[in-house]
């Protein structure tokens, strides 16, 4: 006998257009079918995110999983069990109905589904299923977003919505990750309950692609706010001011933002932040980088000029060559700028 959960509900609900009856999960009774869920991409964020779906669902469901690497999906079957490892990416969609893809680049997404979706027979093979449901939790820009999405709503092989996260390896390991989601809002209660069993926060900011470009311009924000953090606490010093009484005056004033607080540049101001530790851990520069580049597309695309952006990416392009800097936390552009350690 299975437990009904409160919030189970909605799951038979949800893309209820598109489902026929037989596909349905009852939740009003014992009999449910059990779920089949796949993943594609056990990186960094994809397999601590993977670990803690397959310990979270029932063990009766099937976890599909594959990767290019096939040592990843080697360690993952031995380490957590209980998972079937499809030999390609089509056979995880044959196999399952919520397939989740954590990949590094747009062109990686785009093989990805290339693949997937060819030959577009994947709803006849699978009758008695639930309407597939990829969630995209891949960073990358809207419009390869928005191709992908339209290349399988017009498929009718299932809904695509796009789920980029926030949170880094150390949330995905603790299922606290926040998740920004563009999904049409009759398919949010089934994605919500996916998600969470993964992280803390899943916020619907729109229809597909709204995650995607949630995620951007706060990142955006994110990018610029740090190197002016980096900068303000490198003059200060030098003016002679006490490191420590500069970030607690910024902290209680209007200059007060993430890195400031929480991530401040300065070795030593925030206890375990990456600053203390040589910067290591963090949020690594190579990753903002890419992060400010799709933004900087996505503002291409809508005919939007960022002022302040391509200046910022330099900075990071230029810390991340440097011997000294490479590698480390994006703060480490305290380091660059020839901030006092
Ligand atoms: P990663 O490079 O560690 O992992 C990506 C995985 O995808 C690898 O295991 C790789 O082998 C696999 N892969 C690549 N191409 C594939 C294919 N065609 N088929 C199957 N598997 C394939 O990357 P990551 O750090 O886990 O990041 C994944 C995504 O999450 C990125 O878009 C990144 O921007 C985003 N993200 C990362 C962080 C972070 O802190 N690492 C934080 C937030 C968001």
């Amino acid at each position: 006998m299975r437990a009904v959960t409160a919030t189970a509900a909605p799951l038979g609900q949800a893309f209820s257009n598109l489902a026929g009856p037989a596909c349905r999960r009852s939740f009003a009774t014992s009999s449910r079918l059990d779920a089949g869920y796949g993943f594609i991409g056990l990186g960094r964020m994809g397999y601590p995110m993977a670990k803690n779906l397959r310990a979270k669902i029932p063990q009766s469901d099937t976890m599909v999983i594959h990767d290019v690497n096939p040592a990843v999906t080697e360690s993952f079957a031995k380490e957590v069990g209980n998972v079937e490892i499809a030999k390609n990416v089509r056979e995880v969609a044959e196999k399952t109905e919520t397939i989740l893809t954590v990949l590094p680049q747009p062109h990686h997404v785009q093989s990805v589904f290339h693949q997937i979706l060819k030959p577009p027979t994947l709803i006849t093979e699978a009758p008695n299923r639930r309407e597939r449901l990829f969630i995209d939790c891949s960073t990358i820009d809207p419009r390869t977003s928005s191709e992908v999405a339209n290349a399988t709503h017009s498929s009718q092989q299932g809904k695509f919505v796009d789920a980029p996260m926030s949170g880094g390896v150390v949330g995905a390991a603790a299922g606290t990750l926040t998740f920004m989601v563009g999904a049409p809002a009759d398919g949010i209660d089934r994605v919500r309950e996916v998600l969470s069993l993964m992280g803390r926060r899943v916020i619907h900011l729109g229809p597909p692609t709204s995650g995607l470009k949630g995620k951007l311009a706060n990142n955006y924000l994110l990018a610029l706010n740090n190197i002016a953090t980096c900068e303000a606490m490198h003059m200060g010093i030098k003016w002679g001011l006490d490191g420590q009484a500069l970030a607690d005056m910024i902290n209680s004033a209007t200059g007060k933002c993430w890195p400031s607080e929480a991530n401040n540049p300065v070795p030593g101001v925030v206890p375990n932040a990456p600053a203390g530790k040589d910067y290591e851990g963090g949020f690594g520069t190579s990753l903002m980088l890419k992060d400010l580049g799709l933004a900087l597309t996505a503002c291409a695309q809508a005919d939007v000029v960022p002022r302040l952006g391509p200046y910022a990416k330099d900075i990071y392009a230029a810390a991340e060559g440097a011997e000294d800097c490479k590698g480390r936390d994006f703060s480490v552009v305290y380091r660059y700028l020839g901030g006092k350690e």
